[in-house]
């Protein structure tokens, strides 16, 4: 037994027009997560800004978006930098109209034991999901406030911001930042009429994740490692993500959403024996670091 299916991808669940007229923008837009919450804005309206870095991404981002009647920009932007951001959203504000609602999606992740995690790596997803996460929301609130217009902002978070998340040290710590920076914001800007909320999503896998990152590459599959028996679907994803953002959830700000079929709050009776992250990684790399870490040279 599974969890039963949600309606069929296309389905809308929010009135026709909810976002019509507004200007949504998806950071990571062009794949997996932020193309399927980007599509369902879409449908319900919206005029989509897709940013991110690839021209490959940002065109399937766009293209998607366009292959269902919707109305898309593409925008090129590294959002760790804070003056490109900056810019990005002039250049949005330009095409589309100013930004009413903004989903920090883009991240950064690959698995790695943190004893053979450079400087470098930590650096690099830390930059992208915290301060990139920041870089945004910072530009978008201080436009909404300047021009006296409330607005939300949806981050995409994950649950292991509360678990920790042996072999992802630097996704999970960033993560955690970006849970802790929905809540802040979320007080600072409610009476601005500037909701923030959080998505933490479970398994979804997608098409453009890399073959590393999942086992599943299709919809719909079972999952037996999951209490509700399968993986989640990207649309379940976006009516989510829409609802959050919109009139209908006027009231809630400052909230993390965790739609993972209960994933995260998996216990066993009886234990399973502790296998060590490096363990599971079982690399020779892995070995060599922990001799190396142990000071054990045989
Ligand atoms: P994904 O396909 O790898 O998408 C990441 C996106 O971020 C890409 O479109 C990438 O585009 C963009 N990006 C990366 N670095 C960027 C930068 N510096 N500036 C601008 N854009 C950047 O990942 P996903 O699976 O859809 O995940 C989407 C979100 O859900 C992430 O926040 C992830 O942590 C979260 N999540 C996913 C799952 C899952 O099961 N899939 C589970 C839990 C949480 P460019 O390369 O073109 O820049």
């Amino acid at each position: 037994m599974a969890l039963r299916l949600p309606p069929p991808d296309g389905t809308a669940m929010l009135p026709a027009g909810t976002f019509a007229g507004q200007t949504v923008m998806v950071t990571g837009g062009g794949t997996g997560l932020g193309k399927g919450m980007a599509k369902e804005f879409a449908r319900l309206g919206a005029k989509l800004a897709i940013v991110s870095r690839k021209p490959e991404h940002l065109e399937a981002g766009v293209s998607a978006i366009r292959g269902i009647g919707g109305e898309a920009e593409a925008f090129a932007c590294d959002i760790r930098d804070a003056d490109r951001v900056t810019a990005v959203f002039d250049e949005i504000e330009q095409a589309l109209g100013p930004v009413s609602v903004l989903i920090n999606n883009a991240a950064g992740n690959f698995p790695v034991p943190a004893e053979q995690m450079s400087p470098n790596a930590w650096r690099t997803v830390v930059d992208i999901v915290l301060n990139g996460t920041f870089n945004c929301s910072h530009e978008f609130g201080a436009r909404r406030l300047a021009a006296g217009e409330g607005g939300a902002i949806l981050n995409i978070g994950a649950t292991y911001a509360w678990t920790g998340g042996p072999g992802t040290s630097h996704s999970a710590a960033a993560k955690a930042g970006v849970t802790n920076l929905t809540q802040s914001l979320a007080v600072e800007w409610a009476g601005d009429d500037i909701r923030v909320n959080c998505i933490a999503p479970g398994r979804f896998p997608h098409h453009d994740l890399p073959a590393h990152m999942t086992k599943h590459r299709e919809d719909e599959s079972a999952d037996d490692t999951i209490p509700g028996g399968r993986v989640g679907l990207v649309r379940e994803l976006g009516w989510a993500a829409t609802y959050l953002c919109s009139p209908y959830a006027a009231y809630i700000t400052g909230h993390t959403l965790v739609v993972d079929a209960a994933n995260w709050l998996r216990r066993s009776l009886v234990m399973p024996e502790f296998v060590p992250i490096r363990e599971q990684f079982g690399t020779d790399a892995s070995k060599a670091a922990v001799k190396k870490a142990r000071g054990d040279r045989k």
